[in-house]
């Protein structure tokens, strides 16, 4: 508390991101990233990078990453925004499309970081249950909104939503905005993106982050309705001109055009992302069906703050919430095979203690 803040800043509930520790090295399965380094491309793009250039501010539009981008996805640039992450695309359209006379509608378990940028930006939101296996149901949006904001698959519940029941909500709501959030669409969902040819008030929203192994650089995007993409770009140029640095360009432009790469790292992915289901089904855990890079997981019998501790105290992250209706469950991010093995092997000794 401060005297000098804002009347806004005493307002705020700020997101808490997962620990990043400095201390000691955790196997770390909190946070989502990547275990993977990123595409030797990256590497080499960064490497060879003219130090010199340095000096310049970088293309305020990022035009060689968003025509990459727009050549990736087979759309055009004018389709096509950048961001210095996902989070802040996201805040972007907080700022550009929400903030109705009606509410935005998004999950009652959902990225935490909804609400949060609702403080911020001052929208008035609404949140839907979800069902009682953490499912979304479609038939529960047809209430009147001023916008629908959720991530597919849903984060931190894995679960993923079908193109079609997307589709649906596009036509039942041509007057809002509908963001889908892909964050963790490549580990086994459909891409929403195909769609947003045909329905103007989708925006499709994708990272970097996760599936393309570069959290530490900050690159997101948006594709949607060249309309859309206006508003976004007229918020970011009262905002920050310059989102994107100039290694982060090039970098992103070598990792979008190494499609062997991103393939074979996202398989790695998913096939140890199986076996964890299943060796911590083996383990008594009820493990919701995950099309993500993490499972999302409770034991009927070992409390979810007590594991974490736990895996904690023997080396491991993990992310637990602490929130209603989720307070029982660990996310889990799938790491390389032998940190999956390290966390399952600390798991069975801590059971077997209870
Ligand atoms: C990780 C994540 C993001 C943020 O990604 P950045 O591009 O790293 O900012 C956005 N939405 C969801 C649902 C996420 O899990």
């Amino acid at each position: 508390m401060s005297r000098f803040w804002s009347p806004i800043v005493h307002q705020l509930a700020p997101y808490t991101p997962g620990e990043q520790p400095q201390d000691r090295s955790y196997v770390k399965l909190n946070t989502n990233e990547n275990p993977y380094p990123p595409s030797p491309r990256v590497s080499e793009a960064l490497k060879t990078y003219e130090m010199d250039r340095l000096r310049l501010y970088p293309d305020p539009v990022s035009g060689g990453l968003v025509r990459a981008i727009a050549t990736h996805f087979e759309t055009r640039p004018e389709r096509v925004f950048v961001g210095n992450g996902s989070d802040e695309v996201l805040a972007h359209c907080f700022k550009a499309f929400f903030g109705h006379q009606l509410p935005l509608l998004f999950p009652d378990i959902t990225y935490s970081f909804y609400p949060v940028y609702c403080g911020l930006f001052g929208v008035d939101f609404r949140t839907i249950p979800l069902r009682d296996d953490l499912s979304i149901a479609i038939s529960d949006y047809t209430v009147a909104n001023g916008g629908i904001i959720f991530p597919n698959p849903n984060a931190p519940t894995s679960r993923l939503l079908t193109l079609d029941a997307i589709e649906q909500l596009c036509q039942w709501h041509a007057d809002s905005v509908i963001v889908v959030d892909e964050a963790y669409i490549d580990f086994g969902g459909q891409s929403a993106i195909p769609l947003t040819g045909r329905y103007d008030n989708l925006l499709v929203i994708q990272t970097f982050s996760k599936s393309r192994c570069l959290a530490g650089l900050r690159i997101g995007y948006a594709i949607g309705h060249p309309d859309l993409i206006d508003g976004l770009n007229r918020v970011k140029d009262s905002f920050n001109s310059y989102p994107l640095d100039a290694l982060a360009q090039v970098a992103g432009i070598a990792a979008i055009e190494d499609q062997a790469y991103f393939e074979n790292c996202c398989r790695m992915i998913t096939d140890s992302r199986d076996s964890l289901s299943a060796d911590l089904t083996g383990l008594g855990f009820k493990v919701l069906p995950s099309a993500a890079n993490f499972v999302f997981a409770h034991h009927p019998d070992a409390h979810a703050s007590a594991l974490y501790q736990a895996l904690k105290q023997s080396g491991v992250l993990v992310r637990y919430f602490g929130k209603p209706r989720i307070d029982n469950y660990l996310r889990i991010t799938i790491g390389t095979p032998d940190e999956c093995r390290a966390l399952t092997e600390r798991l069975r000794t801590i059971l077997a203690r209870i």
